[in-house]
């Protein structure tokens, strides 16, 4: 019937806009390793930011103490405290919480989130039990995590360049995060010093070292996607200041933002991006991450909804609502292996109110599902492959070192098509290019990592 045939061709339409062949993925790689150096090479260099991290040791393992640590950068923030033990204990204890942001708070004061961070972190910090000891006559440290783009001036202090992610602060624009954490943190009459601040990557690559010495880049794929890496300071042209003796600092790269020509770019992410609230930016972000998944999928089963009667001779109008469908829901539908496709119709029916569908109806959303999945998990492996391809030209590496690569977000974690088409198409791009490499998933690492930088810039080292 003419309707299946009108939806079939928006299928194959869409296929073919997505499409990310080899030789696509390996100019992206090769774009993002010139927006690297671009990045590096000058302040406003890139739409990469390339932001000095101030970390420039990760963590060995020898830490000992207890230390909080504080993550701020989806819809939940995380507090926690581990009592670290040296190198035979290791990490002794760990007591976290998470607690949901109210929408309102997102978009609202500067003073009321800082304010509603600091007071969920006195509650915390009132449950301390005796496993957990701070060393005498010493302040509690903390590490924070906030993921947003930040222009950091030392190890402890930086200004917020702007939100994403769904969030819209316009008076923390500008300000400087710690200052307005340690004043809200004094209004609690919490005692407690932020030791350092870092971004949700830097942490995942501070976790991930913490177990292997061999991390040495870090990549999130939650809510948004960042990656970060360790670099090598006489890499870094736009840096003036003194050289760390280590050699190497830590580069939050703020990929999220990266655009090219070679993107394969919809009219549902030009359309979901107009509608966004930061129309223009973080296009990368937009075609991989977590938050958005869901509503280019939503976008595109509208279209087929209008001009295909996808779910009858109606439109379900819940198909109009933005992020009604989120990118877990897509995962589900996705993973749906009844053979009459349950799943996917008990999702349809919960979330866009569709009653009855047909098999055919549910098969079609499932390659909808697939298309843009699949899409995203290729776009994140050319990512990768740039930043490896990066680090394996640089002549002062070891060569054919290996380099494991730990991940951190609930869409990487969950969503076994995306993680396994990821995998795959690392492996395509680089080929036999680059040193071999390892993907380990790093669960929680950005939480963590805050307290162990904490630790490792403790005032008391
Ligand atoms: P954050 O990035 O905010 O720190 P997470 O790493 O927990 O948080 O990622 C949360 C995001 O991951 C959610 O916004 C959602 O988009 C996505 N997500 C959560 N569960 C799943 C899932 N099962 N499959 C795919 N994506 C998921
Ligand atoms: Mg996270």
């Amino acid at each position: 019937n003419g309707k299946l045939a009108r939806a079939e061709e928006i299928l194959v339409e869409l296929q073919r806009t997505c499409a990310s062949p080899l030789e696509r993925l390996r100019q992206l790689a090769d774009a993002m390793v010139v927006e690297m150096h671009a990045g590096l090479a000058l302040e406003g260099g890139s739409r990469l930011k390339m932001l000095l991290s101030y970390v420039d040791s990760l963590p060995t393992g020898d830490e000992e103490g207890l230390f909080y640590g504080l993550d701020l950068g989806g819809t939940n923030f995380r507090v926690l405290r581990v009592q670290l033990g040296g190198k035979e204990k290791r990490i002794v204890d760990r007591e976290a919480k998470e607690i949901s942001i109210p929408p309102h708070i997102m978009v609202g004061s500067s003073g009321e989130l800082f304010g509603f961070i600091a007071s969920e972190l006195a509650k915390f910090v009132a449950t301390e039990g005796d496993k957990f000891q701070v060393f005498d006559g010493r302040q509690r440290e903390l590490g924070f995590t906030f993921s947003f783009p930040v222009r950091q001036s030392s190890i402890a202090s930086g200004t917020l360049i702007k939100w994403t992610k769904g969030f819209s602060i316009e008076d923390a624009v500008g300000a400087d995060v710690v200052a307005e954490l340690t004043a809200a943190m004094d209004k609690q009459g919490l005692d407690m010093r932020v030791a350092a601040l870092i971004n949700d990557t830097v942490g995942t690559l501070a976790g991930g070292r913490y177990y292997d010495e061999d991390v040495t880049v870090a990549v999130i794929l939650g809510t948004g996607t960042n990656a970060a890496y360790v670099e090598r300071a006489s890499n870094i042209p736009k840096w003036h200041g003194l050289l760390p003796k280590s050699g190497e600092m830590v580069i939050n790269m703020e990929w999220g933002n990266f655009k090219s020509s070679h993107l394969p770019i919809t009219e549902f992410d030009r359309a979901l991006d107009e509608d966004s609230l930061n129309p223009g930016e973080q296009i990368y972000e937009k075609l991989i991450s977590g938050m958005y998944l869901g509503d280019i999928v939503r976008r595109v089963l509208l279209k087929m909804a209008e001009e295909a009667e996808l779910f009858g001779d109606t439109v379900p109008s819940k198909l109009r609502a933005p992020f009604i469908l989120r990118s877990h829901d897509i995962s589900s539908m996705h993973h749906d292996i009844s053979p009459d496709l349950e799943v996917v119709a008990a999702k349809l029916k919960e979330n866009i109110g569709v009653i009855d569908s047909s098999f055919e109806t549910r098969k079609m959303v499932v390659q909808v599902c697939d298309i843009i999945t699949r899409r995203a998990a290729q776009l994140a492996a050319a990512g990768i492959a740039g930043v490896l391809k990066k680090l394996g030209k640089d002549p002062s590496s070891k060569s054919n070192h290996k380099r494991v690569v730990a991940i951190d977000g609930a869409l990487f974690e969950h969503n076994t098509v995306f993680r396994n088409c990821l995998e795959r198409s690392l492996t395509q791009v680089l080929g036999e290019e680059v040193c071999p490499f390892t993907l380990k998933r790093a669960n929680d690492g950005s939480g963590i990592g805050a307290a162990l930088i904490a630790a490792s810039h403790s005032q008391y080292n």
